[in-house]
């Protein structure tokens, strides 16, 4: 499982189509929690390197959607286990352009909406769809980082579960306060301050398992960073993977 994050954190032997990156393709993993800007500055330096990207979060918001969408009762692990793992979950890794598909409806926007956001720590708790999730994660880096020079991927567990061996790591943090005032801006509906910074809490004490810093991870405090600064930090520790011609 970590053989292709492992390839390509060791693949220097060679240079890729793609760009002069390791042959194995490289593996970038941003991890950290709800609203610290992770999807933006992963994204933002997946443009800046070239490289694809990969919302993990997206994958639990799209299965969480769908057992909301279909009734089903979310506390009945089984019933949601048995339904998410039939579930066809696709999404584009264009950094330019990220679509969510599940069961063949487009669920990019819905899958931002506070309902699921307030469900999905539940959903992705359940070890089955967890190991079905993170299997299909674990695929489309393999796909990304053998044919496109590699992906900057992000979400909880990403550097300790999904891809161990990433060549590179960051966690990326912030203040509580920071946090909810991100989360707020990106909300459609803006809940205010106080309901925005006790879901968050709840989030955060429902993920925190998940929410794991490698021991090996660059630990970035973005609280006064603004995004471009979070981006260029990235694609530093990236860069100085670049294999040298
Ligand atoms: O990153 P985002 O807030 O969109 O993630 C939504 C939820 O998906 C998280 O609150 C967490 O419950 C779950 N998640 C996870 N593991 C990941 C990414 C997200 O458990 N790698």
């Amino acid at each position: 499982m970590t053989n292709i994050a492992q390839a390509a954190s060791q693949g220097s032997q060679g240079i890729s189509e793609a760009g002069r990156w390791p042959a194995g393709g490289l593996v970038v993993a941003v991890d950290g929690p709800s609203g610290s800007g992770k999807s933006s500055a992963a994204r933002g330096a997946a443009t800046e390197l070239g490289l694809r990207y990969l919302d993990t979060g997206a994958m639990y918001r799209a299965v969480t959607w769908w057992m909301l969408e279909h009734d089903v009762d979310l506390s009945d692990t089984d019933a949601v286990a048995s339904a998410g793992l039939l579930l066809p979950v696709e999404l584009s890794t264009d950094p330019a352009a990220a679509v969510t598909v599940v069961d063949g409806t487009d669920v990019t926007a819905a899958i931002r909406d506070r309902r699921v956001s307030n469900a999905v720590s539940a959903v992705a708790a359940i070890p089955r769809i967890r190991g079905h999730l993170i299997s299909l994660q674990q695929d489309i880096i393999a796909r990304a980082a053998a044919t496109a020079g590699g992906i900057v991927a992000e979400g909880r567990d990403i550097g300790t579960v999904v891809a161990p061996g990433a060549a590179v790591k960051v966690f990326l943090t912030a203040s509580e306060q920071a946090r909810a005032e991100r989360r707020s801006a990106e909300l459609a509906a803006d809940p205010g301050p106080d309901l925005t910074r006790r879901e968050q809490s709840r989030r955060d004490r429902l993920d925190a398992p998940q929410t794991q810093r490698a021991a090996d991870a660059v630990e970035i405090d973005a609280t006064d960073l603004t995004l471009a600064q979070v981006i260029d930090l990235i694609v530093g520790l990236a860069q100085a993977k670049r294999v040298r011609p």
